[in-house]
This record gives C-alpha cells, structure tokens and sequence, in this order.
C-alpha cells in the first residue's frame, strides 16, 4: 500500500511533446474537500484507502498542490458532433496531470476534470459542476462493477468556487482515471489537418502503448482497427443488454480503448423502452438507446476515414463489416444468460424480441424483470411476473414458449439456476432518481447519500440487507427526470 507522495509517474504523453498537448497548471477551487473516493480505484494505483480522509488528498484533487513529477497537459483532438465535424475540441476543462504505474506495472492516466480553462476551453470556463462529477464518478463505477468495461474515477472533490450553468452551482473535479485517453478525435484531428507525420507517431505511440501484440502482425494499424471495432462491438453489446444510454456518442467520446468514455447525461433504462434519448438536447434522437448500435458503426467508419492514411479502404470496410455480426453474437448470448439459457437455439433472438415488445408495450422495469425471473422456478416467476403486463394473454403466450425453451435444456436445479440467472442480472443499478438524491443531499452539504449509494452500486448483483429501497422501480417523479446537458 502506497501513500500519495509515493506515486511512481511515468509521463509518456506529454513526452510526445506540443504538437499533442500543452502545458497547463490547474486552476484550483477554493475549500476543496473531499465528496466521495473509490477504494477499488485508488486500489488501482496501490494507494491506501485511508488517504482519501487526508487533507493532501483533497488538496492535490482540487487541484491545490501537484507531484514534483507530474506534467499537466491538455490534449489537443477534434471529433465529429451529433454528425457534423468539429475541428476545435481538446481538453476544455480537464488535465492529463500524468501517468502513473502500479506495482503490476500497468499504466494508468491521472485526468482531472473541472482542472480550470486551457488553450481549448473555446467559451467555457473550464469548470464541472458538482452535480456532473458525481454522476460520473457513480456511473463509472456502477459500470465496472457490472463488468462493462469504462474509466474508473477515484474521487470527486467538492468546494465553495461558484460556477453559472442554469443557475449558480458549484465547482467540482472528479479525478479519472483509464490506461489512455486517446480519443477517436485525435486521429481525426491529425487527419484533418494534414499533418501525416505526427499522426504517425500517435499511432505509433498507441501502438507500443496499448496494442503492443497488433505490432507483431503483417499490418499493425489494420490489426489494431481490428481490436478497435471488435471491443466496440462487445461494449455496445454490453451497455443494450444492460439497458445503458451513453446520450453523447460523439467520436470525440469515444475511447480508442472501446471503453465506456465521457459521462454526460447518460441513464439506465427504468422502463424498457427502445427508443428512449437520455440527453434533452438530441432532438433528433440521434444517441437513442437502440440507435446505439448503428452509431458505434458511424463512428467507427469516421475513424476508419482517419486511418486512411495506414490503411487500405478495401481492408477498412471489410473490417467494419465484422462488427454487426460481432455486436449480434455478443449481445445474444449476454441475453441468453440474462435469460438464464445456457444453450443456444436457432430462435432464441425471437424469443428475445418478442419479450422485449412486449415490455416496451408495457413500460415493464428492465433490470428488474431479469432479475425476478430468476428468483423462483420459471413457472412461478412467470405467475408474478405477468402483472407488469397490460397485455396479459400476449405475456402468457411467450411465457409458454419460454417455458417450452428452458424445459428443452434438460433438468434444471433452481437453486444453480437462480445462483446463475442473479450473477448476471443486478439487483441495483444506477437510477437517475438514486442518483439525483444523492446529488441533491451533496448539493446541500451532506454527502453521507453519495458515499452509500457508490457502496450499493459497488456490488450490484448481491442482495444487500437494508438497502431494499435501492432496488425499486422509480417513484413517479422519479421516472421523468429532464437531466440537463450542461455539466
Ligand atoms: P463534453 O460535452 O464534456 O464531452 O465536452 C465537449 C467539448 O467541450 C470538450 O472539448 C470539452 O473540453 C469542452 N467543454 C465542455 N464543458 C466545458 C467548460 N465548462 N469549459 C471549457 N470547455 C468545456
Ligand atoms: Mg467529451
């Protein structure tokens, strides 16, 4: 276990020097203190979890004090928006502070978010509001914990610095943490401003850095798209299954990692409903749920086209034509554990949709439902079950096919079946509503909120005694809550 001055840094990145990013010192928020750390995060860096109640700690995340050797950056991409191409993003308001390495030797980026305005700040005032940071700071660890890959956060620090969005709020940073922060929208950037030597060397760096194996294949850029499209495929596979809206997928918020990345408004599904818009400005329903599958393609061709450069156009395009058929496979059989199926039949993707209609139909709870059906036999779980359903005869039917499908898997024990259905299907996920009591407690000075929910979502598929209540459908006002953009 290691105390906070004994980080070992390693600062790869910004050793590539100004073209990529560009020294800048934080800016820090007045009476920093701490809201809520991650003990399974700082466990990343092999970091005592009793020095998150240090004042040092607090202080080095509101961006008071600074490692001799750390080297604040801010990373220069760009990245297509809502479709349309954006050639002047970068870190408007968050640091590259280093890079640390653990005592396995893995590498990891210190991010600091709200860290104060930059060369790419554009109007902003380079700040994150409390009320964001600590969205983020659930949602990556509530991700991780239901194994989908995503940045993890180590802490959110509070203070008294005013910030204007709607209204006056506060200043937060959140302190995040992932193996790289290359986005999509850096080798767009390089792309589209021509410069082919110095998106060589990112692509070389990430390469060496992050796909070390793809160098010893014929053609290391077209094997790391390749690794690049597969994990996208696998994630977004992930995040329909668990009914998770990203709400920006920006390429600019993509990870070249194909890890969770950027939380703006993102939400779990309550009700399962296909095409539902977490983010209040996407009008057109652009980032959907279920137009998350499509757009992990477009934004995959948009950095094939700033691979063109490495890459042949023909082996671009076959590539990207793995990851639907990728997507479909994993998806499928995510589902058909949530199912509690353990073979695989030809039908099973319209016993899936099927259900999924139905529920739509009925704004039937989408974590809960899986869960449920776990709890008892098939049977018994379906005579509970059926009351979520306005359309009773058409549950019934499906309810009878289901039935026929898991007696076609042979002898069941349901103790195994439950113990094996409840280790993929959480019991507590990350609410809007949960998560906007806690943001209102912290808002107010008591974060005692923030710190029990981080701990329920911390283990999401064990029953917690006391904490029923976190494993609710939502109240009313609960279900229709309009989470703003603005961060
Ligand atoms: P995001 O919506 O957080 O993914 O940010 C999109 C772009 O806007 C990035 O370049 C951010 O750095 C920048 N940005 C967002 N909010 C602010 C802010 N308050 N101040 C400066 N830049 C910002
Ligand atoms: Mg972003």
């Amino acid at each position: 276990m290691k105390a906070l001055d004994e980080l070992t840094f390693d600062n790869r990145f910004a050793r590539l020097g100004d073209a990529f990013s560009t020294h800048v010192l934080p800016e820090p928020i007045a009476a920093p203190r701490l809201v809520v750390a991650s003990p399974a995060a700082m466990a990343l860096l092999d970091l005592d979890p009793a020095e998150a109640e240090t004042p040092v700690f607090a202080e080095l995340f509101g961006g008071h004090k600074l490692w001799a050797e750390a080297e604040p950056r801010a990373m220069v991409y760009s990245g297509h928006q809502f479709g349309s191409y954006n050639p002047q993003l970068g870190d408007g308001r968050g640091l590259l502070l280093g890079e640390v390495y653990n005592n396995a030797g893995e590498h990891w980026d210190l991010h600091l978010k709200g860290a104060g305005q930059t060369p790419y700040s554009r109007m902003g005032d380079g700040r994150a509001v409390l009320r964001s940071s600590i969205r983020e700071f659930l949602a990556s660890e509530a991700l991780h914990a239901l194994s989908i890959p995503t940045t993890r956060a180590l802490c959110v620090i509070g203070s008294d610095t005013p910030v204007w969005r709607e209204k006056q709020e506060r200043a937060a940073m959140v302190l995040r943490l992932s193996p790289s922060h290359v986005r999509f929208g850096h080798f767009e950037f390089f792309y589209y401003t021509k410069r082919p030597e110095q998106q060589k060397e990112l692509g070389e760096h990430v390469l060496a850095m992050h796909f070390p194996l793809c160098l010893e294949q014929p053609e290391p850029y077209l094997a790391m798209f390749r690794e690049i499209v597969e994990r996208n495929a696998e994630l977004i596979a992930k995040w329909q299954a668990y009914g998770f809206c990203h709400g920006v997928m920006n390429t600019d918020n993509m990870s070249i990692l194909g890890i969770t990345f950027d939380f703006g408004p993102f939400a779990f599904l309550d009700d399962f409903d296909a095409h539902f818009i977490c983010n209040h400005s996407d009008d057109q329903g652009r980032y959907s749920f279920s137009n998350q599958v499509p757009i992990g393609q477009w934004n995959l061709s948009a950095l094939a086209q700033a691979l063109t450069p490495f890459i042949s156009v023909e082996a671009l395009r076959e590539t990207l034509g793995l990851y639907l058929p990728l997507f479909q496979a994993h998806y499928l059989d995510l589902m058909r554990r949530r199912l509690g199926l353990t073979t695989a039949e030809d039908d099973d993707q319209k016993l899936l949709e099927h259900l999924l209609q139905l529920m739509q139909n009925s704004g039937v709870d989408y974590s809960l439902f899986f869960r449920r059906l776990g709890d008892e036999s098939p049977e018994q779980a379906l005579a509970r079950l059926r009351d979520d359903f306005v359309d009773i005869k058409g549950f019934d039917a499906w309810g009878e096919l289901y039935i026929a499908r898991v007696a076609r898997e042979g002898e069941v024990d349901q103790e195994q079946r439950r113990t094996r259905m409840h280790a993929v299907n959480p019991l507590y996920i990350l609410r809007n509503y949960l998560a906007q009591k806690a943001i209102d407690a912290a808002e107010s000075g008591d974060y005692s909120e923030v710190r029990r929910l981080h701990a329920v979502l911390s283990n999401p598929f064990e029953e917690q005694p006391g904490m029923e209540s976190y494993a609710e459908r939502p109240p009313e006002w609960g279900k229709h809550l309009e989470i703003s953009c603005s961060s």
